[in-house]
């Protein structure tokens, strides 16, 4: 299965996404992580993306499509793959397709996690991260068991440089122009599928899988 998860930041793509890579064994192709993961290995491509995350603003689409391009390269992503965050322009839809017909194949799925911006906004602010394994945790709904610590890896717990309020409002503004239309794309592709996000984690999830389930 090669299926996409969107929806707005904070909408619970991460999430959702590493619940279904522990559950179907499939590999997450996350770019916000890649970006992550580059910055903090101090790699010239994470502190490139790193200027423009900070400010909530979207990493150009060549520098994105690349990344995306390269890992898609890998053993593991042949035959199934979840991508998180990533196409977010129709530029990048674009570009996926064509990644993808070179590879004689295409997206089964595409999951949209639909969420209101207070809803959004709350995440955000109360949101924590790995260092490390990138485990993601809600200060009030899904707090670690030790604070700062991930239970995850053990690793060090702490606030995304763009989950400030600041940076969240630009990210929803990017998301309503950029990101929005790509819905209307995979729409009249017929392989759109949506959930509401504002249930608990787990009916979200169950929903997810209802759908998964169907296509195989
Ligand atoms: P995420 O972890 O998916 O919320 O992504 C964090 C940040 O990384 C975003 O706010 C963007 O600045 C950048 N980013 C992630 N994926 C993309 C993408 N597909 N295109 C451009 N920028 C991206």
């Amino acid at each position: 299965m090669k299926i996409l998860v969107m929806g707005p930041p904070g909408a619970g793509k991460g999430s959702q996404s590493s619940r279904i890579v522990d559950d179907y064994k499939m590999p997450s192709i996350s770019t916000g992580q890649m970006f992550r993961d580059a910055f903090n290995r101090g790699d010239e491509i994470g502190i490139e993306a790193m200027r423009f995350i900070k400010k909530g603003e979207l990493v150009s689409d060549d520098i994105t499509n690349e990344i995306v391009k390269r890992r898609l390269h890998e053993a593991d992503a042949e035959d199934s793959f979840i991508l998180d965050g990533y196409p977010r322009t129709v530029n990048q839809a674009k570009a996926l397709d064509e990644m993808l017909d070179d590879k004689g194949t295409k997206l089964d799925a595409v999951i949209n996690i639909l969420s209101s911006h207070d809803v959004l906004f709350e995440r955000m602010e109360q949101r924590r991260v790995c260092k490390q394994c990138g485990e993601t945790y809600h200060l009030r709904f899904k707090k670690p068991e030790v604070d700062g610590v991930c239970d995850v890896c053990g690793g060090e717990l702490y606030q995304r440089p763009d989950d400030t309020h600041e940076s969240v409002e630009r990210r929803l503004e990017i998301y309503e122009t950029k990101t929005k239309p790509l819905l209307d794309y995979y729409s009249e592709q017929g392989i759109l599928y949506s959930v509401n996000g504002m249930q608990p984690f787990d009916k979200v999830y169950a929903d997810i899988v209802e759908i998964l389930e169907d296509l195989s």
